[in-house]
């Protein structure tokens, strides 16, 4: 699938209600296939992500937080990098990946604007993400950030676009009772305040 300026442009509206043009049921093969990367796809609900998360966290214990954002960043790599080939813009590249969660249902994404310097981000980037399914589906009381997941996927999401390492560290959250779950993304290489 090519993406078009009209896909971007869809990106910036609401999409008609009840139609998803990224994933569709094929009724010959009977797979769920996502049309962006060419791949079959499957639905989850929260139950199994709980699942997933809470076993996780179970069997790792403190290590737990660290797999997760694991896991996020080499999925997040693998979409930067194909996301790369999709439009010749980054800008655009990021508004289409936003545009692409909110269909798979992730949550509604908000980057900041940056500006790149050699083809490299400069400053850090922020990226909200409101009504985050990750963040709803973990109320915790501690106070303390918990989208490990996200932040790696954000963090490889970077690296596959830009070509180079990069961390990423959840401001606020919205399962310790934020209005939004609250991202920072920064290179790895010469950044000094890299170290968090
Ligand atoms: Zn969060």
């Amino acid at each position: 699938m090519d993406i078009s300026q009209k896909d971007v442009e869809n990106s910036k509206n609401s999409h008609p209600l009840g139609t998803n043009p990224y994933f569709r049921f094929n009724s010959s093969s009977k797979h769920i296939e996502d049309q962006v990367f060419k791949c079959r796809g499957i639905i989850i609900n929260e139950r199994f992500w709980n699942r997933i998360r809470d076993e996780l966290t179970e069997l790792l214990k403190d290590q737990g937080p660290l797999v997760l954002y694991q896991l996020g960043l080499s999925y997040g790599v693998d979409v930067g990098f194909q996301g790369r080939s999709l439009t010749n813009d980054s800008a655009n590249t990021i508004k289409f990946l936003e545009y692409y969660g909110l269909l798979a249902g992730w949550g509604r994404f908000e980057t900041s604007d940056f500006q790149l310097n050699d083809g490299r981000i400069g400053e850090g980037v922020i990226v909200k993400i409101r009504d985050s399914f990750f963040a709803q589906t973990t109320k915790n009381h501690t106070g303390i950030p918990s989208c490990y997941f996200v932040s790696g996927l954000l963090a490889g999401i970077a690296e596959g676009l830009f070509e180079e390492g990069h961390h990423c560290l959840e401001k606020r959250c919205l399962s310790t009772g934020s209005e939004f779950c609250e991202f920072i993304i920064r290179r790895n290489v010469g950044d000094p305040t890299s170290n968090f």
